[in-house]
């Protein structure tokens, strides 16, 4: 464990990878540490991306691999390990002046399902993770019925009824999705309003096949025990009506929750728990940066997270020669 990396890189999202793309063209020594399989983080999930600039209508798996090529390309490739442990050792004999990195630094060492690093620097692009409703029956039916990736699992539902769960972008794409594939989809949302993008809510208001139930909250996941999904109890909640949808797959799109367990006791969090940081990535604790969904911002997108990746490399280069 003698080696000193300049920063370690965690998450392959289109934040990480742009951070490792960043780090290898300033020479940096980094490693990328992500333990997913495929690349793309989040965005691999979604089944169109059209409103990053250039690649109108890629899928965002096919995104997700282009940005890992092209990290490859420059000599980066993320080490498939889980990150366990993420501390501050204090600044240390290995942390003394180092040619070109200014005065001596403490030290992050970062414990993985396989070993121990060391660096100057984390940059911290680990993402967002699918909320969760917790009803009775979504833990219990999930993957049998309950799903929280509409393209992944969608086709398993041809010319049957669905139902999705939520308001937002991804509520929103995945009901249009749904409606190729399905005889019918219920889009529930809690309110009366949506909170998508308005094309993408034109998009939903006109499509046939996809009933709105408005100010409407799914109470519990209906299903044979250890069997599949056979219906969504639903609850109107500005009348109190009541019913059953007898649909066999639900698609859950209540938003994400950031990757931030890790290091909530690391570095200041807001209420949602994400990393409180601007654009430069700094954090509360020095050397320590965010980048992509998992900092505070108001734009969660791959071209805003991308940018992050970028402005996360060029704070540690700054950080590490003053
Ligand atoms: P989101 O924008 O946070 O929307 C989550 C939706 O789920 C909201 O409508 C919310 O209702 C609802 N919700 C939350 N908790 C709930 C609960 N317990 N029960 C019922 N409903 C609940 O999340 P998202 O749609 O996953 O999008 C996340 C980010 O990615 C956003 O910034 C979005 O713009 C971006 N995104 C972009 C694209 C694209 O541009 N192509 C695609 C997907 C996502 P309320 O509205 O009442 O809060």
């Amino acid at each position: 464990m003698e080696r000193i990396y300049d920063t370690i890189i965690i998450g392959a999202g289109p934040a990480g990878a742009s951070a490792a793309i960043y780090a290898s063209r300033a020479r940096l020594s980094a490693l990328w540490l992500d333990n997913r399989l495929i690349p793309g983080g989040q965005i691999a999930d979604s089944g169109r991306v059209d409103n990053y600039p250039g690649l109108p209508g890629i899928s965002g798996a096919d995104m997700g691999e282009a940005f890992a090529e092209h990290a490859k390309k420059l000599g980066m490739e993320p080490v498939r390990e889980e990150v366990k442990e993420i501390r501050v050792t204090g600044a240390s004999a290995e942390g003394a002046p180092v040619a070109g990195r200014g005065p001596a630094k403490p030290l992050f060492l970062v414990t993985t399902s396989k070993g121990q690093y060391q660096a100057y620097t984390v940059i911290y692009a680990a993402g967002a993770a699918h909320r969760h409703l917790g009803i009775p029956g979504e833990e219990e039916l999930s993957g049998a019925g309950v799903s929280y990736c509409a393209t992944c699992d969608g086709a398993f539902y041809r010319d049957l009824e669905t139902a999705v769960v939520g308001g937002g972008n991804t509520a929103c794409e995945d009901a249009l999705f749904l409606s190729r594939v399905c005889s019918k989809v219920y889009l529930i949302h809690r309110r009366d309003q949506l909170r998508a993008d308005a094309v993408l809510q034109d998009l939903v208001k006109k499509c046939e096949n996809i009933e709105i139930l408005w100010n409407t909250v799914p109470d519990s996941v209906e299903g044979e025990e250890e069997g599949e999904v056979t219906g969504l109890a639903v609850r109107n909640v500005a009348d109190g009506e009541i019913r059953t949808l007898p649909v066999p797959g639900i698609f859950i799109a209540a938003g994400m929750i950031p990757n931030t367990e890790l290091v909530k006791d690391l570095v200041q969090t807001d209420d949602g728990g994400y990393i409180i940081a601007d654009e430069t990535g700094r954090t509360s604790c020095p050397g320590f940066f965010a980048a992509g969904d998992i900092r505070t911002k108001t734009l969660r997108q791959v071209v805003t997270a991308v940018s992050d990746g970028a402005n996360a490399v060029n704070s540690v280069q700054t950080y590490l020669l003053i």
